[in-house]
This record gives structure tokens, C-alpha cells and sequence, in this order.
């Protein structure tokens, strides 16, 4: 079934566990990610980022996520990530999505609480949740989303307490250390900021740049109000080198059926999936 954020992130974030959010970038991940939540009977978050729109449009990846998931019992969420033009993100209410990221994580404070509210506006109007950033991520190796610059920003507590006040958002995305795209080197991750942050915002937190981080530190994070956790890159990556090593047997009558891509991005969501905790989703 097809549900909002809210539907599977309040769950999580008073239970103590993270919704998985894996990005999609066409017809077979979308289908490894919804398979990998069938098979571990968990809810998942299908992630179509705004980079992505030069492949397959709002309308396309809609009515295809749609197709897939509305005749099913599992929870699905069909979610914009990592949208800074709110135009697209309107336009992305009016296809269907069930949960936007609107990014003004770029824009001075004022400007972003202002967007963002606007945005809230209209989508809580149609039941659907909105996800805003505050604070900056860093980019790590092979980053493809986000605003990110070379140093991180970390989020400030109580500009997140006064931010949701202020625009009513569903879900705040926070930067503690985690890069967009593999790490360079060994993460710092501030688990002290993210403690004040959840005792001041109280609402359900995104973590950025999953893909790579430890499982210790996943842990600690769920346990201090993380309830929804992107992984992109190490779908997109692993995919790819799978494909390769592949391609390089060279074998006679290769097909582009052969790639089995959803396949590579379903064991990357199910590795993820296992170690974010929760329920499953019929119990
Ligand atoms: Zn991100």
C-alpha cells in the first residue's frame, strides 16, 4: 500500500527503530527496494531524487511506484530527496508523491524556515508529509546528492528547535558528521549534538549518508531519535561493480535482461534493512 511518512516514521521514531529510505533511479531499483521489503516484510521508502528527473519524470516514476505498490500489504512511501526548487516540489505533491525533502539547507535560516513552511502549507493540505535539512552535509568519495561543500556544517540544536516551531515540518534531516557518498576516512560522528537536537525539536530525525556507516554508530543513532536513514550510494555503486565484473566475462549472446540489477539493489537494501531494527510490517 502506498502510505505517507508520517505513517511509517512516527512508528519507528517511538519505537526506536529507522525506516530504511533507498534511492531509486529506475524501473529495476525501484523493484530491487520493493522487493527487499516484501522479503524482509518491513516498510520501505522509495527515494527518487530531483537529480534524477533527466531519466524519468515525476509523473513516470509515480504511476510506476504506484503500479507496483498499491495492491500490496506492505508499506510503501514514495518520497522527493533532496529537492532545493519548490516548483519541483509542488509538482511532485501534484503526481502523487507521499513525502517531499524540500532542501534550503544552501539558504541563510530565515529564507529556508520561510520555504519550507510554504511547502508544509501545501502538502499537509493533501496529507502529504514534508522533510526539510538544516546544516550541512560533506561530500565523501563518489557523492552525487545533496548540497554538499567540502566541510561539513553541523546542525545547531536550537536552530533546530526554533526551525520546526516555526514551519511544522514532519521530519528534519541533520548533519552530525555523516558525508553524502562513501567516507574518506574514519567517521566522526557527533552523537552529542544529535542527543540535544532530539530533546529540543522532538520530532522524528533523517539520517544523511547511510552508506557505510558503522552499525555501532546506526545503533546509537536510532536510539537518539533517527527514524528514517538514507542509503544511496552503496546501491548505486555496488550495482554497477556487480554489472562490471559481469560485463567482463564477456559472455556469447549477453543481454541487458543479464544485468539483474534489481536483484544487486535488493541485497544491498536487505543488508540495510536488517540492521535498522523495527517490527515487521504485518505484525
Ligand atoms: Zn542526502
Amino acid at each position: 500500500m502506498l502510505v505517507n511518512l508520517n505513517t511509517v516514521i512516527h512508528d519507528a521514531y517511538a519505537k526506536k527503530y529507522a525506516v530504511g529510505s533507498f534511492n531509486a533511479y529506475n524501473y529495476e531499483t525501484v523493484k530491487g527496494i520493493i522487493e527487499a521489503g516484501i522479503e524482509t516484510d518491513k516498510p520501505v521508502i522509495v527515494a527518487f531524487g530531483a537529480k534524477y528527473l533527466e531519466n524519468m519524470s515525476l509523473e513516470t516514476v509515480s504511476a510506476l511506484v504506484k503500479s507496483m505498490a498499491e495492491n500490496i500489504p506492505l508499506p510503501v512511501c514514495l518520497h522527493l530527496d533532496h529537492c532545493s526548487d519548490m516548483d519541483t516540489v509542488f509538482r511532485a505533491i501534484k503526481a502523487g508523491f507521499g513525502s517531499v525533502m524540500y532542501d534550503g539547507s544552501g539558504l541563510p535560516f530565515e529564507e529556508n524556515a520561510q520555504n519550507t513552511k510554504e511547502i508544509c502549507r501545501a502538502a499537509h493540505a493533501c496529507g502529504i508529509s514534508v522533510e526539510a535539512e538544516l546544516g550541512s552535509l560533506a561530500s565523501g568519495s563518489q557523492s552525487h546528492e545533496g548540497q554538499d561543500s567540502d566541510q561539513e556544517a553541523y546542525t545547531s540544536p536550537m536552530e533546530a528547535k526554533l526551525f520546526v516551531d516555526m514551519t511544522k515540518v514532519d521530519a528534519l534531516a541533520v548533519s552530525i558528521g555523516t558525508v553524502h557518498g562513501f567516507y574518506k576516512g574514519t567517521p566522526n560522528i557527533r552523537i552529542d549534538i544529535l542527543q540535544d537536537i532530539n530533546e529540543l525539536a522532538r520530532i522524528p530525525l533523517v539520517l544523511h549518508g547511510g552508506s557505510g556507516t558503522p552499525e555501532e554508530t546506526i545503533e546509537k543513532c536510532i536510539r537518539n531519535g533517527i527514524a528514517k536513514i538514507n542509503v544511496n550510494t552503496e546501491i548505486s555503486s555496488y550495482a554497477v561493480d556487480q554489472s562490471a565484473a559481469l560485463l567482463s566475462e564477456k559472455r556469447p549472446h549477453f543481454s541487458v535482461l543479464s544485468l539483474k540489477q534489481s536483484g544487486y539493489v535488493k541485497d544491498v537494501v536487505k543488508k540495510y534493512i536488517s540492521c535498522f531494527g523495527g517490527m515487521a510490517a504485518g505484525s
